[in-house]
Order: structure tokens, then sequence, then C-alpha cells
């Protein structure tokens, strides 16, 4: 709830966008979820029910998040604790600029050491790039692909929609979240300096 009303006042889960997950159960496997159509700027405990592996609601009363199935392709693939996925700006525009290369990378930056495992900012951290898709079984079983194809990333964004991260625990995965969109804001307001040494070197 702390996680959701704090995204909600950074600009990235606005109208009822986002979704947020954490494992309370490995096996089997639970999963405690955000809600559909939920304010995320209001969001409280009763927004959040828990689920079996297949989606259906155990404890809680509504409907679990349109994306429940994409949550549980990467808790099931990965083994993650939790998975947190946001509707930004900057996860939007990047995904549009980069959509034709099938992902984007990032790399050099000190701040990429927030990403687990990564001990220096000499670190490549290639962010996949999904086209959307309404059909929620067709894009968990492409996310699944992707991440089998691109073993070790630590995010996936989807088309013109946002981004998705995960880690052991919540806590990593919050810090995941603001680690990818400092990167990503980064990325974005650079593109304009890249565009004009492109044209400086053409000339
Ligand atoms: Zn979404």
């Amino acid at each position: 709830v702390e996680i959701g009303r704090g995204f909600y006042s950074r600009g990235w889960a606005f109208g009822t966008s986002g979704n947020f997950s954490v494992v309370v159960n490995p096996n089997p496997l639970r999963l405690a979820i955000t809600a559909t159509g939920i304010d995320k700027g209001s969001l409280a405990p009763q927004h959040i029910l828990e689920i079996n592996d297949t989606g259906r609601v155990l404890r809680g009363t509504g409907k679990p998040s349109n994306e429940t199935l994409i949550h549980l392709a990467i808790v099931k693939l990965l083994g993650a604790g939790a998975v947190l996925h946001i509707h930004s700006v900057w996860s939007t525009l990047l995904s549009q600029a980069y959509a034709s290369a099938g992902g984007v990378v990032l790399e050099g930056h000190e701040m990429l050491k927030g990403l687990a495992g990564v001990r220096s900012h000499d670190h490549r951290e290639w962010l996949p790039i999904v086209k959307n898709s309404q059909d929620m079984s067709q894009l968990a079983a492409v996310v699944t692909r992707v991440l089998q194809e691109n073993p070790g990333v630590h995010g996936i964004l989807l088309q013109e929609h946002g981004l998705y991260t995960w880690g052991s625990t919540l806590a990593d995965t919050k810090r995941h979240i603001e680690i990818f969109e400092f990167l990503m804001e980064v990325r974005v307001r650079s593109l304009p300096i890249e565009r004009h040494e492109q044209s400086v070197q053409a000339l």
C-alpha cells in the first residue's frame, strides 16, 4: 500500500494504472496482488487480494489486476519474490523510441549498481521491449519467451504501456523501479544530444 501510494505521488501509476504483487507463500504459490481499477493514490489493504497460481482469488473481494497472468508468469519463471509494474511517462517514451530495436541498452551509469547483482557502473543492461496486447495469456507467453531468451535481465518494457521489474523481495523490487525510472529518464532526456552527435558525425 505504501509503495503504491508512493508511486502514485511520483506520477508512475496515474489513472488507476500499475499493479503490484508479492509472493506470500512459494509452495503452493500464493500471491498478494492489487485489485483491478483501483486509484493507487488511495490504495488501502482491502484493495489487495490473495490469489493462487492460476489467478483464482482465495482472499479478499474484487477482481485481481487484468495483468495478473504476467505477474504469475514472471514469478513462476524467475522465482521472483515480488513484481512491480508502472505506467510512467519515461517508460512510455523510451519504449516508443526503441521499439524497432526490440529493446534498449542502459550502460555506464553508477545507478546501474542498484540492480541486484550489478557491482560496477561498467555494466551493460539490456531492457527488452515487447509489443503491447490486450490478450493477456498471449502477452504472458511472449513475456515468458523473451525472459527465457534474455537471462539475467532485471526488467521488461511493454511498448507504449509501461515497465515490469521484479526482485527477491519487495524492497529490492521497489529499488529496481526507482533505478529504472532514473535510467529511463536520463536516456530519454539524452536522445536530443545523441541525435545531435550523430548528425555532427555525419557531417
Ligand atoms: Zn499495465
